[in-house]
């Protein structure tokens, strides 16, 4: 895309939907002024940037307890007791953005948590979540990471491999105590926006796969061993999902698994995860993702359905999403810089507008070619669109953070830029990249806002410096 456009409006913030707790490409306290500067929980945004500078991530902290509390109370009601189910747990998967206060809030809201490093570890449990709300996953954790798993009493380790169901044995028997586990189980389903496929064999890194035995393997060694309780089965199909096919093909693998185990062993785990990776709507052009309600009962449905034709009681039910909760309630706030008409060889102009962020704390637009809009935050157009890039401050072409978007003709050095949907995959993925500090997460409520990681300085970057 490239020229001039005539878009009166430049990408224009929708106003937030009825129910954009679900819809919205903007957390729900988002609104434009009369002056046309954004506000996220009433707070003005070019207040934000004058008290705490840009780049910033800025969370709306309702928004993000609100979707927390949609996916608790969404699994509660669709596997209620009440309705044939054995309940179900929702965990926020860490690793989407995790800091103290955000630990805290999804726990206050009725989450557990996901964790996958020890470093995701020690933010859950300094926000003082209980270690059996806490899951520990990853395909090469250490030994330090299990202990420390152990050492609080987590809830379940993922276990990813054989090698894997022999430490954590090990160290459990060495901790004198059993170590809660569940078994990732590749089913050969991946999924990713509209499309799943589904495949026997699996040429990846996670879990144990269903196809060649393996899966089946670890929950034998497992339940040979003293120190170790299975506690149940673990899918992950996929990210940025919103055909909800995929995790039903899925989870009729995982129960068919768990079923033959019951059949040959006489142990029904008690418990199946199907993972996280429900989709969010980055730009205004992508789908409107199913809700949290529609999630639980579709997922309820299958498990019912499935459970019933296999004659096995129905597990209780876990899941783990990240991106729905995290991503929609973010946004970063950017400063331009530089502004360049750049020629086309089709004849056409791009202008590529600078900030003063970039590939270092949005890789994702670089990594994954993923799409974001952007709007001017800081006041009204006086112009009309053109086509725009806007790129960041790093050393490299690719250094995009929205690759085609319409902004005002007039956007100018000293312009606040809003990216909507960072809230997920933004500071978590964030790098030093060019020796540029990583942003501050920012927390907007009705009482103003409160700084949950502040900015990273230059003096940060020098101190781990040696010399
Ligand atoms: C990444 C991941 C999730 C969360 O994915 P989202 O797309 O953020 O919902 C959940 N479970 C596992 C095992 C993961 O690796």
């Amino acid at each position: 895309m490239s020229g001039q456009h005539a878009a009166p409006e430049a990408a224009p913030l929708r106003a937030p939907e009825p129910d954009g707790a679900a819809t919205g490409v903007w957390s729900t306290g988002v609104r434009r002024g009369d002056d046309g500067a954004l506000s996220v929980a009433g707070v003005d945004v070019r207040e934000i940037a004058r008290t705490h500078g840009t780049p910033a991530y800025v969370v709306d902290e309702a928004d993000l307890r609100g979707r927390a509390r949609a996916f608790a109370e969404a699994f509660d009601a669709a596997f209620a007791e009440s309705a044939g189910m054995a309940g179900a747990d929702v965990y926020y998967a860490g690793k989407a953005f995790l800091s103290v206060a955000v630990a805290r809030w999804v726990h206050e809201e009725g989450l557990r948590l996901d964790t996958s490093t020890g470093g995701e570890l020690a933010v859950a449990l300094r926000a003082g979540v209980p270690g059996e709300a806490i899951g520990l996953h990853g395909n090469n954790k250490s030994d330090d990471e299990i202990r420390t798993a152990l050492a609080h009493g987590v809830g379940r380790i993922v276990v990813d491999s054989l090698a894997e169901v022999e430490r954590v044995a090990t160290l459990a028997a060495e901790a004198g105590t059993r170590a809660p586990v569940m078994v990732r189980v590749t089913t050969g389903v991946h999924a990713g926006g509209h499309d799943f496929i589904a495949t026997a064999h699996e040429d990846q890194k996670f879990g144990l796969s269903l196809a060649s035995g393996a899966a089946r393997k670890a929950v034998d060694e497992i339940l040979a061993r003293d120190s170790l309780e299975l506690v149940g089965l673990h899918s992950h199909i996929g990210s940025q999902i919103v055909d909800l096919a995929g995790f039903e093909v899925a989870a009729r693998a995982v129960l068919g698994l768990r079923a033959e185990i019951a059949a040959e062993t006489g142990f029904l785990a008690p418990e199946v995860d199907l993972g996280g990776g429900y989709g969010i709507r980055y730009t205004a052009a992508d789908d409107v993702p199913p809700a949290p309600a529609q999630i639980a009962a579709t997922l309820a449905d299958a498990v019912r359905r499935v459970c019933a034709e296999l004659g096995t009681p129905v597990p209780r039910v876990s899941v783990e999403p990240g991106r729905s909760i995290a991503g929609p309630a973010g946004l970063t706030l950017y400063t331009v810089g530089t502004v360049k008409e750049v020629a086309l060889d089709d004849g056409g102009t791009r202008t590529y507008v600078s900030v003063d962020g970039g590939m270092s704390d949005n890789i994702r637009t670089a990594l994954y070619d993923a799409a974001y809009t952007a709007t001017l935050a800081g006041r009204r157009p006086d112009a009309g669109a053109v086509t725009a890039r806007v790129v960041g401050k790093h050393c490299e072409s690719g250094d995009i953070v929205v690759r085609d978007v319409a902004l005002p003709a007039d956007v100018r050095a000293g312009d606040l830029l809003a990216v909507p949907a960072t809230g997920a995959y933004g500071r978590s993925m964030a790098s030093n990249y060019n020796m540029v500090p990583r942003p501050p997460v920012l927390a907007a409520t009705q009482d103003g806002v409160r700084v949950l990681v502040r900015r990273e300085t230059v003096e940060d970057l020098l101190a781990l410096d040696l010399g």
